[in-house]
C-alpha cells in the first residue's frame, strides 16, 4: 500500500475514532443524569435500570470499536494494514473504504461470523 493511501486510511481511522469518543462522553453525560436517587417509585428505578443498561451495552459496542481502531492504527505504523489477518491476502478497498477497521477480508468475515454463530 502506497504512503499517500496510508495516510488516507489512517486520517479516516482517527475521524472515526473522534466520533466515538464523543459518543463515549455523550453517554457517560448522561449515565450520570441518571442517578437512583433522583427516582421515586418502582416504575422509574426499572426505567432508570433499563436506561443504564443500555447506555452501558452502548458503551461496550463502543469501547469495542475503539480498540478495534487503535488496532487498525497500529497495523498502518506496522504496515500490515490492508491485509486479511486470516488468510493473508489483500483486503479489498471498498471494504476498507467501508470499514477501515477491518481484520478481515469478505471471505474470511464470512467465514469467521458462520462460526460464531
Ligand atoms: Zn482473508
Amino acid at each position: 500500500m502506497r504512503k499517500q493511501e496510508k495516510e488516507r486510511y489512517k486520517k479516516k481511522l482517527l475521524t472515526k475514532k473522534a466520533e466515538i469518543v464523543e459518543t463515549l462522553n455523550e453517554v457517560l453525560n448522561q449515565s450520570k443524569e441518571v442517578e437512583p436517587d433522583v427516582v421515586q417509585d418502582a416504575g422509574d428505578k426499572a426505567e432508570t435500570a433499563y436506561t443504564k443498561e443500555f447506555l452501558l451495552n452502548l458503551s461496550t459496542t463502543e469501547r469495542k470499536q475503539l480498540s478495534k481502531i487503535d488496532e487498525a492504527l497500529g497495523r498502518i505504523e506496522e504496515c500490515t494494514y490492508g491485509t486479511c489477518q486470516m488468510c493473508h491476502k489483500q483486503i479489498n478497498k471498498k471494504r476498507l473504504n467501508a470499514v477501515p477497521w477491518a481484520l478481515y477480508c469478505i471471505h474470511c468475515q464470512e467465514k469467521a461470523e458462520e462460526e460464531s454463530a
